[in-house]
């Protein structure tokens, strides 16, 4: 099991550029699965309409569910007053597992971290070199989960990264993903300073190469189970909880299906510490769905 925590899909609507213009995933998915990446969270694109771009995330998360986790996009400015209306559609009706945001929309909100509380999620917010928000959103939000991608900024920001180190040492619900961190020492530091247990790997697919990012990642010094964590089991830890009242179509229930496939002895190291928790876990749920 390989997990790309950070992927984009579908059309935006702004046309400067592509992030805010189109995330085609053909291309994605013959590299993703030449590379071996086995599931895929995707997210929308830029879009001045959430609900819209939500929407067309949700259909192709659907076309291969057991393939496909969803995020929930929102704009804390755009869709203040809607935003956990926007979130409880997309966990209740699209079984998405978590919320999206980036700074280049708007800086987070209150409202935004209450509805990833009420439902659970995990927030992947694009700080965009803003490391210092993590002291706040770790104060106030202590039992909120937050992915900073990009170690902090995609723009390569050294400065901001090594302090979002600090703020992964520090913070027990503060992560990062690898998705198109250049600075391999800083990636490197990063492991080294707040363990395999605070960082995912993540491509920014489909404008970065999965492959080429798994490399990357792959590059790092992690142990056997450190890999586990980084290349799924964080992720899946973070979703773990996730709140809804839908009871097939949740996110749960695809989590455990792909926390079933890695308990299977014959997919994975059945000698790993792992290996007979997930197990127990996976009868558990068959027994419960039967
Ligand atoms: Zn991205």
């Amino acid at each position: 099991m390989i997990i790309d925590s950070h992927c984009h899909a579908g059309k935006g609507d702004g046309l400067t550029g592509p992030w805010d213009t189109n995330a085609p995933l053909d291309k994605y998915l013959v590299r993703a699965k030449q590379a071996g990446v086995t599931h895929t969270v995707l997210f929308a694109a830029f879009h001045s309409d959430y609900g819209v771009a939500n929407e067309e995330v949700a259909r192709i998360v659907s076309s291969e569910p057991d393939r496909f986790f969803g995020f929930a996009f929102v704009n804390s400015v755009r869709d203040r007053g809607r935003v956990r209306d926007l979130v409880q559609r997309a966990v209740e009706e699209f079984g998405f597992v978590g919320i999206k945001l980036h700074r280049h929309d708007a800086p987070i909100s209150r409202e935004v971290c209450e509805a990833a509380r009420a439902f659970s999620l995990p927030v992947l917010y694009d700080v965009m070199g803003e490391a210092a928000v993590c002291e706040l959103l770790a104060e106030e939000y202590p039992d909120v989960n937050f992915i900073i991608p990009h170690l902090g900024s995609f723009a390569d920001d050294w400065r901001a990264q090594v302090a979002l180190i600090d703020h992964l040492v520090r913070h027990p619900n503060i992560y990062t993903d690898t998705a198109g961190v250049r600075r391999f020492d800083i990636l490197e530091q990063a492991v080294r300073r707040a363990g395999a247990r605070k960082i995912l790997f993540g491509s920014d697919g489909p404008w970065l190469h999965p492959g080429v990012e798994l490399a990357k990642a792959r590059a790092l010094p992690l142990t056997q189970s450190d890999k586990a964590l980084v290349f799924g089991d964080n992720f899946l830890r973070l979703i773990s909880k996730v709140h809804s009242s839908a009871p097939v179509k949740d996110g749960r229930s695809r989590a455990h299906s792909v926390l079933a496939t890695r308990a299977n002895p014959s997919w994975g190291d059945p000698w790993s510490p792992d290996a007979a928790r997930l197990s127990a876990e996976a009868s558990r749920l068959r027994s419960s769905t039967a």
